[in-house]
């Protein structure tokens, strides 16, 4: 029979590093709710059997799936997103080396990086990644990481990532993409040359928005390293979280694909409304990240954000008057959530920098779930009207 990495994207998601005996015959990895095991005669540190260790049987069948979705040799699960990503730049950096990395990151990377990064001795400058023309001016001799995202947030971008590669290439630089607003159903950057995939699995790869946790993706010789890192600060996914991981990222294929549809729904009404002024979705072939998404990705996402005639006042309006979505940050989840980024997620970027980034403070971000695409359209409809 063939293996389940030979098959595609919807079988692997399903049977990929799937335990082959299943363990006592059971459909489901049980829990292995036990701290250590029995020493079975390991030669070092990272391969005792130790929670903290990341290497349960929870853990194994989840590192063997992630590596196989996204096409790489290794994967591994961390307690969160940010663990993922503080782990892996501090592999990679050390005091008197610089950093080059999106103007428009994740609210807690970007915070990471202006505030904590520094107190180490390492420097940073961020780039518009949308504009390759601009990296090399700010290319330092001590430059060791270019760090991007698939689809930036909030304003759902995406830039040339196969540029980022080369320009990685070209410098001797390790390159890091957070993958999350994608997820592998949608783009694998180890595939295109990236060296290091991060996640939130928090969001779309778990789905159901009851966890937090984490994932790093890469070939063997960095992934190594980043496992070594790993145990030592300890960002170890607990085997219960690990479990509903799994149980999560069983639906991924299906989910994403509804997301996706419900988006571009979404996005096609709002672009028609008279009480829009902007819709930003890849999705639209009048978006500037449309060519580049449909070059690069396998579909547009389940995020997009708006802006509304009015002002911020105008813009609380219709939020508070939407019934379906939940008014809150994060996303990926099965339900549909609304926030305004200024607000939330990127409540800490300074007037400079939203005018910079072209963040309008009015902006409305929806995260799509998978609920009816007519039930949302009628909500949006009665909220905007
Ligand atoms: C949520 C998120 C993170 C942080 O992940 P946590 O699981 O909350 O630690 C990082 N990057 C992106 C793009 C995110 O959306």
């Amino acid at each position: 029979m063939a293996k389940p990495k030979d098959m595609s994207f919807d079988t692997k998601v399903i049977h990929a590093g799937e335990p082959d005996p299943k363990i006592e015959g059971a459909a489901n990895v049980p829990i292995f709710q036990s701290s250590t095991f029995e020493y079975s005669g390991q030669k070092n540190y990272d391969d005792l059997k130790y929670i903290r260790l990341n290497n349960t049987p929870n853990h194994i069948v989840l590192h063997d799936k992630l590596a196989i979705l996204e096409g790489a040799d290794r994967a591994l699960v961390t307690s969160s997103g940010m663990s993922a990503i503080t782990t892996s730049l501090l592999t990679f950096l050390k005091s008197g080396d610089h950093l080059l990395a999106h103007k428009t990151l994740y609210g807690g990377t970007a915070d990471y990086v202006k505030h904590d990064l520094p107190q180490y001795g390492i420097e940073f400058d961020f780039i518009n990644a949308m504009d390759p023309t601009e990296w090399g001016s700010k290319l330092k001799s001590n430059t060791k990481v270019i760090y991007v995202e698939t689809i930036t947030n909030p304003l759902i971008e995406v830039a040339p990532l196969e540029k980022v590669v080369a320009f990685a290439k070209e410098n001797g630089l390790i390159s890091m993409v957070d993958n999350t607003l994608a997820s592998p159903a949608l783009f694998c950057p180890i595939q295109l040359g990236f060296d290091i995939s991060l996640h939130s699995a928090t969001k779309y790869l778990n789905g159901h928005t009851d966890i937090v946790a984490g994932a790093i993706i890469g070939n063997d010789l960095h992934m190594e390293k980043i496992n070594s890192k790993l145990n030592h600060l300890g960002g170890c996914l607990d085997p219960n979280a690990c479990f509903l991981l799994q149980r999560g990222m069983k639906t991924l294929s299906l989910r994403i694909k509804k997301q996706c549809s419900n988006a571009m729904k979404i996005a096609t009404f709002l672009n028609d409304h008279e009480m829009v002024s902007h819709v930003n979705y890849p999705g639209l072939e009048s978006d500037p990240s449309h060519k580049k998404a449909k070059e690069l990705l396998c579909g547009f996402g389940g995020m997009l954000s708006f802006t509304i005639k009015g002002g911020i006042e105008e813009a609380d309006n219709v939020m508070n008057k939407l019934k379906i979505p939940m008014c809150t940050a994060s996303m990926g989840g099965v339900e549909s959530l609304v926030t305004r980024p200024v607000q939330t997620s990127h409540s800490l970027l300074s007037d400079d920098e939203l005018l910079e980034s072209g963040i309008d403070k009015s902006l409305i971000r929806l995260a799509v779930g998978i609920e009816s695409a007519s039930d949302l359209i009628n909500d949006l409809n009665q909220a905007l009207n």
